[in-house]
Formats: structure tokens, sequence, C-alpha cells
């Protein structure tokens, strides 16, 4: 058999037991459509696709790390190969520990690119192994932001187009005791 037809049949040997997962880290405090958005198109790019939830006890959040988990968990259960996750420590680790390689992001604007590359190259830093993917948002996500959005809902705003349901009414309730 000629040498490229054998690297064809050891690649569909290696496809049916290696699976691409990747991570989507980030604070989701809450989930926006955006993050949504992403999260759908990842999805169906990687076979496994694990939102790892950061807490950071030096940061302050809105929701609860459970609370984020809650909203995540419910608007990612109809995806068969997407799961949510809790993680207190660096996620090279948590790629380390499930055996991850890709780090998935979503990028808006320059400014997010610029602060998602320093990030990747800090990664990269800490092991060597680990790619990152950046997925530029789609228009309609663009100007999605948690802070502002935040700030929609404290003055009364409609963010109805912004968030999923679930998450309108927890911020409604949350910052506004509706
Ligand atoms: P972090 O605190 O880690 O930045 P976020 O919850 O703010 O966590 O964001 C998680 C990821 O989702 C980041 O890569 C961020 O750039 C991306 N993201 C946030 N909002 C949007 C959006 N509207 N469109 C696409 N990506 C987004």
């Amino acid at each position: 058999m000629h040498k490229y037809t054998i690297d064809f049949y050891n690649y569909i040997l290696y496809k049916q037991f290696v699976m691409l997962k990747a991570l989507f880290p980030g604070s989701f405090d809450p989930p926006t459509n955006g993050h949504m958005n992403i999260i759908k198109r990842a999805s169906e790019i990687f076979d496994e696709l694990e939102i790892v939830i950061s807490v950071n006890v030096h940061k302050s959040y809105l929701f609860q790390p459970e609370e984020r988990f809650e909203m995540m968990s419910s608007l990612v259960e109809n995806y068969i190969n997407v799961r949510v996750h809790l993680w207190d420590k660096l996620i090279v680790d948590f790629a380390e520990k499930v055996g991850a390689r890709v780090i998935v992001r979503g990028v808006r604007a320059l400014g997010d690119f610029v602060h998602e590359f320093e990030l990747s190259m800090i990664n990269r830093g800490l092991d060597a192994k680990i790619e990152t993917f950046l997925i530029p948002t789609d228009p309609e996500y663009f100007v999605l932001r948690t802070s502002s959005i935040k700030e929609l809902v404290m003055v009364g705003g409609d963010v109805s187009s912004m968030v999923p349901p679930v998450v309108e009414s927890a911020l409604k309730s949350r910052l506004t005791g509706a």
C-alpha cells in the first residue's frame, strides 16, 4: 500500500479514539447572549467543550460561583458535548487535569484582542502545550458587555435581547429587587 494511504487509515483510527477537547474559561457574571454565541459556535467545531467558570477570591462578582454555575448549566442543558465546571486555580492546571490543549476565548473589539493576546502568551508561558483560539464575536453581540448590561438593568433598561430570560430575571431581582 502507498505510504499516504497508510497515513490516511492511521488518521481515521486516531480520530476514532481522540476527541478534540476545548476549554472556554470566563467569569460569566452573568452569562450573556455573546457568551452563548461563542459556546454554540465552539461546540460545533470541537468534540467536547468544557466551560470553566472562574472563582477568584480577589475579584468581586455580582453572582456567587454556584449561581453562575446553575445559570450556565441550565443554558447549555441541550448541548450533548458541553459541560460546566467551577475552578479556582490556573486554567492551565484545569487543562492538564482534563487533558485539553485548546483554550477558546471570544473577542469583540481591538481592546479585547490586546488583552486576550497577552493572556494567551501568559498561558503558553505556563504550559507550552496550550493553544488559544480566538473567535470573533458575531456583529449583533459586538456591544454586549456584562458591566454595561448590569448598569442598564439598574436604570430600568430593557436587556431582553442581550441575555437569556433566566439571566434577565436573575439580574432584575439582584439589582432592583424586582
Ligand atoms: P473574563 O473575566 O475571563 O474576561 P468574561 O465572562 O467577561 O470573563 O468573558 C469570557 C469570554 O467571553 C472572554 O473571552 C470574553 O472576551 C468573551 N466575551 C464576552 N462578551 C462577549 C461577546 N459579547 N461576544 C463574544 N465574546 C464575548
